[in-house]
């Protein structure tokens, strides 16, 4: 696997432990703790949004947690005011990772850490930490997810199927894709698995700015250039919301229901996967990543080095990011009532 260009740079999970560049001599208990995070593309988002504004503060912090549904101008406005406020960390959920170094190096130059949440911020050095799930395991789980759907249904192929790919501007994107085409190749090599539109390099699959409606829209092409006679047994989707959307424009065409992957465990597409219709999602529970997100806010208002459990897999183009990977775990009905057992709404769903 190449190491050049942004995102992940191999498989490898190494246990590195604490050795880490980055972090301050430590900072005041009731400083300013600033969140950066961007469109309400996903619900996990949003679920982020009242988790940092609760704990935060419970911590003892004062938390300024933003989101920039205007784009990419708003978050860098925003981050920019976190930095004149003084804030002591800067939490960065990225709408483009590629488009915050400005705002981020002056975020250094006033002192604060940069901390990247969920999503790398990419050609800079000036991210300190990256905090998220093993976003190229997603990837590998809903590759594995799609093929096991579709031999459930079918014991043999050839399988016909489409890919769809998340937004390009978020560095996640093209991880979740290589992850998943790491095990969909192989298949596709041997004969297994047949993209009847032909699309699959990462530029034709990706769907600009996880808008669900450019999903549907895209399937809709694909299903009436392609599936005229030809059954379509499967397609790969790197989120639920884009999931539904792929599933509504299946439904509007007349044709019977593909094997449809996902992630987010969206409240819809947990209730979907329960009915039968979408077949699985990814479990990244966001209480876990703000969980640990504030624990590395506390290791550095301590003055401490936070622990880090991977410090080889996040080239961000300039600097391998030390990071923190929580493991994904994969959900279909099979397994949906043990994996969010302690998941207060979820759990309401699996009865
Ligand atoms: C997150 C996914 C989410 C997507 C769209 C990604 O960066 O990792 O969980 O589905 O953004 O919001």
């Amino acid at each position: 696997l190449a190491l050049t260009g942004c995102g992940r740079s191999d498989s490898g999970s190494a246990a590195a432990s604490g050795a880490a560049s980055g972090g301050s001599g430590g900072f005041a208990k009731d400083s300013l703790i600033g969140v950066a995070l961007p469109q309400k593309t996903s619900e996990n988002w949003v679920l982020a949004e009242n988790l940092f504004n609760t704990d935060l503060k419970a911590a003892g912090y004062k938390a300024d947690v933003q989101f920039a549904n205007g784009g990419v101008s708003e978050q860098q406005n925003q981050i920019q005011s976190m930095v004149t406020k003084g804030a002591k960390v800067i939490v960065v959920g990225a709408i483009d990772g590629k488009q915050l170094g400005t705002q981020i190096k002056a975020a250094k130059d006033a002192g604060a850490t940069v901390i990247a949440y969920d999503r790398l911020l990419e050609n800079t050095d000036a991210v300190d930490y990256y905090v998220a799930y093993d976003n190229f395991k997603v990837g590998q789980l809903q590759g594995q997810a799609l093929l096991d759907g579709m031999k459930a249904k079918k014991p043999n192929g050839p399988y016909n199927i489409e890919i769809f790919a998340g937004s390009p501007d978020d560095a996640n994107a093209k991880v979740f894709f290589d992850g998943a085409m790491s095990v969909l190749q192989p298949k596709l090599d041997d004969g297994t698995l047949k993209i009847v539109s032909g699309q699959k390099s990462f530029e034709q699959a990706v769907t600009q700015g996880w808008k669900p409606e450019n999903a549907q829209k895209r399937m809709d092409t694909l299903l009436s250039a392609n599936y005229g006679s030809t059954t379509l047994d499967g397609v790969l989707s790197p989120n639920d919301t884009l999931a539904r959307a792929i599933l509504t424009s299946v439904k509007g065409a007349g044709k019977p229901n593909p094997v449809v992957t996902g992630q987010d465990s969206e409240v819809e597409s947990v209730k979907s996967i329960m009915a039968g219709v979408q077949y699985s999602t990814i479990n990244k529970d966001t209480r876990n990543l703000v969980k640990q997100t504030i624990s590395m806010v506390n290791s550095i208002q301590q003055g401490q080095k936070p622990e880090i459990n991977d410090d080889k897999s996040y080239n961000n183009g300039v600097k391998v990011v030390p990071a923190f990977l929580l493991p994904p775990q994969i959900v279909t009905k099979a397994n949906a009532k043990e994996a969010y057992a302690n998941d207060p709404t979820l759990s309401k769903l699996t009865q």
